[in-house]
């Protein structure tokens, strides 16, 4: 690699880190005439060689000549190239998902089974679930999950053993509010679009405690150390509408009808940017192919309660 490839790796690296990625790749190297590829390890800030994905004639000898001619203006045409090849890469779909049966269940009839599954819990009659070698076997190359959950971290909202359901069945996503961060859209958007999951559902629960920090920011302007404060910054929101909605304090509401009301609010507030804002989300809706739905788990009688519409 002469000075004018080690400067522009530099600027590629540069770039594929300004893009807020853990890992970059990208493609030309070291001698490379057509299809040679580096990889950029940002965390390392250097290139070293060599995850296989080429961008053929991305280094050309004519445009590395071209590169020494006119290093700005090729830098720039460069790395738009390479935007947009990272861009296709993040929007190639078909590479993602392990090969396998996907799922084929409707929305319908998934959210049935949860309410089936929920039914036995609150009875407490559970039914031995899918487990065991031989669905471990069976699913050991592909999923086929039912349905995406987004809840709580809490431990006592387990989505498997309230929903009665086993290995390979739910799509879980948990953090403490059941909040949705890019981390979490990404992996909503992976189990709908490559697994063909037909349904989301985002669930709060009774006396939820990171709404209640939320609740606590809002009337006591509590502060949290580490990163909690910035944990439940999202919820607050939900906790000023359900507030103004509430009306008062006093009379009007006590504490645990504005944790209660803020945790409803926060599940619906999540709903509603699922529904109507994530464009991977938007066809799946539009063709039937998808419904999104709020739920609230009830600690006392284990109840899941559905915002259906
Ligand atoms: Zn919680």
């Amino acid at each position: 690699m002469d000075t004018g490839e080690q400067a522009w790796m530099q600027a590629l690296c540069h770039a594929v880190r300004s893009m807020g990625r853990q890992r970059g790749v990208v493609a030309g190297g070291a001698g490379c005439t057509s299809a040679r590829t580096v990889s950029c390890d940002i965390n390392r800030t250097r290139a070293v060689p060599c995850i296989p994905v080429p961008v053929h004639g991305f280094f050309t000898k004519e445009k590395k000549m071209a590169h020494h001619n006119q290093p700005k203006r090729d830098s720039l045409r460069q790395l738009a190239s390479i935007g947009a090849a990272v861009g296709a890469a993040v929007l190639a779909p078909a590479s993602l998902a392990a090969p396998g049966p996907k799922s084929t269940v409707s929305a319908a009839r998934a959210l049935e089974m949860l309410k089936e599954g929920n039914a036995r819990f609150i009875a407490d009659r559970p039914e031995s679930v899918t487990q065991g070698k031989q669905r471990r076997l069976e699913i050991a190359r592909s999923q086929s999950p039912i349905a995406v959950l987004v809840s709580c971290s809490d431990s006592r909202v387990p989505p498997e053993l309230l929903f009665g359901r086993g290995l390979g069945e739910l799509f879980i996503i948990r953090n403490a509010g059941n909040t949705v961060d890019t981390v979490a859209l990404g992996s909503i958007e992976y189990a709908v679009t490559q697994l063909n999951v037909p349904l989301v559902v985002v669930m709060g629960h009774e006396r939820c405690g990171a709404v209640d920090a939320a609740v606590s920011v809002v009337e006591k302007q509590t502060v949290f150390p580490g990163s909690m404060g910035r944990m439940v910054e999202p919820i607050i929101p939900s906790v000023l509408q359900a507030r103004t909605a509430l009306g008062p304090k006093g009379p009007k509401h006590t504490h645990d009808e504005l944790l209660d009301a803020s945790v409803k609010r926060n599940v619906q507030r999540v709903v509603s940017r699922l529904r109507e804002s994530e464009a991977l989300l938007l066809e799946p809706l539009r063709a039937g192919k998808l419904m999104i739905v709020g739920a609230r788990y009830d600690l006392d009688d284990g109840r899941v309660e559905f915002f259906e519409g």
